[in-house]
């Protein structure tokens, strides 16, 4: 029966017994048990363990596809009891405990939930959109079993994302050193972010040199409380953010007077500035350009306040002592520009002074915080149709946290 333990895909621990077609369930029906010798383990643990009963008669595990054609493993679910799990299903070698899915059809989905839409994983592989959630729960619960996540962290970046139009919160955790991220929860609290320094324990804790967040005084203090002689720094990212906010304060006030001195025209041309404003300008259209010319000549307040924030950009790219000098005279022009939005961003920068400086001397990637913020974003709508915040988390750790498979096959 090798032929038929190559075509299922599973190995040398399953014997394949009967392999038939079931017309009800129009499917393919192996049965198959495990080879002895692994027989009467705990399924949650691996220990061997005394035989208990036979379950509830035969169970079946999906399997993939065999042609156009579903399969499924079919086999008693034997029961043991295991001397700290008490009585529960024997492991099997062909799935996870607890799964209705083989392992192999498990690391298929998962490879393929980063790789294409959520429409097409669901009518390739025809399972419901809460199992592939399910599915990818497991598949990275087994990955952070075999592989500490929390292994090495030194430099850390903490921030908070919220989604569902601002109803729903998660904070994150990535790692600068690999790029990766390690951990999330729901909630935008002091509990939440102690619940990870928690996880992590006081002598990993006691590893982690610099920590990036946003400005929020209680996650610092947090911070300081679980990892002692840490620098806390504040990403770049959100800095050079409070700027693009400040400049859209300024562009919807100068639109608002055009409309209320029935400037039309002008303040048509004002509502659509925003992108021009707001892109870098390397990265600006001929039409975008043109349109920041106008602002120039038509516009003088709002393009003082994009070059403020264009400064200030740039300023933050400067990892280096000169950027302390050019902060503070940054500071001094914003706090003289007559401009509320930019006198009330340089008191705000000054009151981050350290923090902000912290992060350009210790050349603290401002890319990874960003990219991971903007990916989560695109996950939480991925994910909508989960009624559960544990896959979400679970399909972020997926994408982000390099816990998908390399491969589609085991
Ligand atoms: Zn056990």
């Amino acid at each position: 029966m090798s032929v038929w333990r190559a075509t299922l895909g599973v190995d040398a621990k399953t014997v394949v017994e009967a392999v038939d077609y079931d017309e009800d369930a129009e499917a393919i029906v192996a049965s198959v048990r495990p080879r002895r010798a692994t027989k009467r383990r705990c399924g949650r643990c691996g220990v061997r363990s005394a035989g208990y009963d036979r379950g509830e008669g035969p169970r079946r595990w999906r399997a993939l596809d065999l042609g156009p054609t579903r399969c499924y493993l079919e086999a008693e679910a034997v029961r043991v009891r295991c001397p700290e799990h008490g009585v529960v299903a024997a492991q099997v070698p062909w799935a996870a405990h607890g799964a209705r899915h083989t392992t192999g059809f498990e690391v298929l989905v998962a490879w393929l939930v980063v790789r294409m839409n959520k429409s097409a994983v669901k009518e390739l592989l025809r399972v419901s959109w809460e199992t592939v959630g399910a599915i990818v729960d497991r598949v990275v619960a087994r990955d952070r079993a075999r592989v500490d996540p929390f292994d090495g962290l030194v430099r850390i970046g903490i921030d908070e994302i919220s989604y569902k139009k601002g109803h729903r919160y998660l904070m994150v955790v990535v790692d600068h050193g690999s790029g990766r991220l390690v951990w999330a929860k729901a909630g935008h609290d002091r509990a939440t972010l102690r619940a990870f320094f928690e996880e992590v324990g006081v002598e990993r804790c006691a590893r982690i040199r610099l920590v990036s967040c946003d400005a929020a005084e209680w996650i610092a203090e947090e911070t300081r409380a679980n990892c002692p002689g840490v620098i806390v720094c504040i990403d770049p990212f959100h800095v050079a953010k409070w700027a693009g906010d400040a400049l859209d304060v300024v562009r919807r006030s100068t639109w608002n007077d055009a409309r209320k001195n029935g400037m039309t025209a002008e303040a048509r041309q004002l509502k659509g500035a925003r992108y021009a404003l707001w892109r870098n300008p390397e990265d600006l259209s001929e039409r975008q350009r043109a349109k920041l010319s106008w602002i120039k000549k038509a516009n003088e307040p709002l393009y003082r306040a994009y070059l403020l924030k264009e400064q200030l950009r740039q300023i933050l790219h400067v990892k280096h002592e000169r950027a302390i000098g050019m902060l503070t005279e940054w500071c001094g022009w914003a706090s003289r520009s007559r401009l509320p939005a930019f006198v009330d961003l340089a008191r705000r920068i000054r009151k981050n002074h350290d923090g902000i400086l912290n992060a350009l001397l210790n050349r603290l990637s401002n890319g990874l915080v960003e990219s991971t913020n903007t990916k989560i974003r695109v996950l939480t709508r991925i994910a909508y149709g989960f009624t559960n915040t544990d896959h979400l988390i679970a399909l972020a750790l997926l994408d982000r946290g390099g816990h998908c498979p390399e491969s589609p096959r085991l």
